[in-house]
């Protein structure tokens, strides 16, 4: 934590944001030594879905009822929705701690903060209205709802439709892997209100899972994150109200790849606090750990690996940090979003690689918990863009400044 608030004192904050920001980082801290115990047991109960409802381990609402309370779920609301009005820097970070401990819960938190981003930027006043006050106090939680069958990386070959009749619209079609599915309240659905005009016919709605016609479909059962819904959704009829479109019509695409460019800082820093615990467990058990009559932390080979895993975690906070800092102050963060989630998500599988090889065949039993890492950091190359598009973008970015 010391290492965290020296950085965010080297940024241009005022003394005000920064005090209330400790604060919240304080409490997030709180909470992660709560959830850390739980983590394990999170990952083992995994989520069951009976009659249609997604039900969580037991003791996770309830975290997340709390976050609510506590505010940090509205740390970058604006005040006058009640949230925090706090720069969006300091929401990544409770992202990372909360990630050191449970990177579900994080998860849960980094698309509830995506979702809330787009109701603020391009919400109408009814939509700020109704929603924001609910998701800054967690009686409401977002989700994102953009990847179909065969939409994935390509997301703009999105089928979902939606019709305008009267004074809503109609959603039909499936999106698939969505992350708080059947938990969420509200989730940010892009579908096409022009067929005709392919990506330049695609709108971005909010859409309420007590909507008539909203249903989830098929629960993934995944490799970690075990204590992360990834659903279904299918949406038959679904009716949404005309207020719920976000921005203008036939502008969804560019508004979901804005929304994944902020969302990508939040993954990243999940990232950087899956690292971290890895990095952690790995350090103590190289100290405590005996062979050839000598703690294995003596031995260089093992040193090294040390070495390597702060240094990835040092830098990927660093970026993370400083995209989070560019979106705060308005500037263009498209390269350093994505910089920051390609480099802290595959540094992230190296060092829990690196922490469960130091663990030796300890590493690979379930009870010593560092396998649950390498099996959590695996996803974090993939979602809100894989690392080959993450290249695509840089490199796309790059070439086109330069
Ligand atoms: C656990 C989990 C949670 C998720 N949560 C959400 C969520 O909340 N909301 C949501 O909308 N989606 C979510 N997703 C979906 C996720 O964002 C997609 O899976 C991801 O973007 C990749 O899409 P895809 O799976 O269709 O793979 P594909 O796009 O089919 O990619 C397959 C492979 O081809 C590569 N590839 C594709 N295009 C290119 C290219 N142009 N150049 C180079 N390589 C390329 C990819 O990098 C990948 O290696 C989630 C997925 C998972 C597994």
């Amino acid at each position: 934590m010391k290492d965290i608030k020296r950085e965010l004192k080297s940024m241009n904050f005022s003394a005000d944001q920064l005090e209330t920001g400790f604060m919240l980082l304080d409490l997030a801290q709180k909470f992660a030594a709560e959830i850390e115990p739980m983590a394990g047991r999170f990952d083992q109960e995994g989520i069951r879905c009976e009659n249609g409802q997604i039900i969580l381990p037991s003791g996770m609402d309830e975290i997340i009822q709390k976050l609510g309370e506590s505010g940090i779920l509205g740390t970058f609301i604006p005040e006058q929705y009640g949230g925090g009005g706090m720069p969006y820097t300091f929401y990544a970070v409770t992202i990372e701690i909360i990630a050191a401990a449970c990177p579900c819960i994080a998860v849960a938190m980094a698309v509830h903060g995506t979702a809330i981003d787009s109701i603020v930027e391009l919400g109408a006043p009814e939509a700020r209205q109704k929603y924001l006050p609910k998701l800054a106090r967690g009686e409401m939680l977002g989700a994102i709802a953009f990847t179909e069958p065969n939409a994935g990386s390509d997301v703009g070959n999105c089928k979902m439709a939606a019709d305008l009749d009267g004074d809503h619209y109609l959603l039909n079609g499936v999106k698939q892997f969505i992350t708080n599915g059947g938990k969420a309240d509200i989730y940010i659905v892009l579908a096409a209100t022009d067929r005709a005009k392919g990506k330049k016919g695609l709108s971005a709605f909010v859409v309420e899972r007590k909507a008539p016609g909203f249903g989830i479909g098929k629960v993934e059962e995944k490799l970690g994150i075990h204590a992360s819904p990834t659903t279904e959704l299918v949406l038959e009829n679904c009716l949404v109200p005309k207020e719920n479109l976000l921005g203008m019509p036939g502008k969804g695409l560019s508004y979901v790849l804005r929304g994944l460019t902020g969302g990508r800082i939040e993954i990243a820093a999940q990232a950087v606090g899956i690292a971290k615990a890895a990095y952690q467990k790995a350090l103590k058990y190289s100290q405590e750990r005996v062979q050839f009559d000598q703690p294995i932390s003596n031995f260089q080979a093992i040193q090294f690996k040390l070495a390597d895993m702060v240094v990835g975690i040092t830098a990927a906070r660093k970026m993370y940090l400083g995209a989070a800092y560019l979106k705060d102050q308005g500037e263009d963060f498209l390269l350093a979003s994505s910089m920051a989630k390609l480099f802290a998500s595959e540094m992230a599988k190296q060092v829990a690689d690196e922490a469960l090889q130091i663990h030796g065949g300890y590493g690979y039993i379930r009870e010593y918990g560092v396998e649950r890492h390498y099996r959590d950091a695996r996803i974090t190359t993939i979602y809100e863009g894989t690392s080959e598009i993450q290249r695509v973008i840089i490199s796309r970015e790059i070439l086109a400044r330069d």
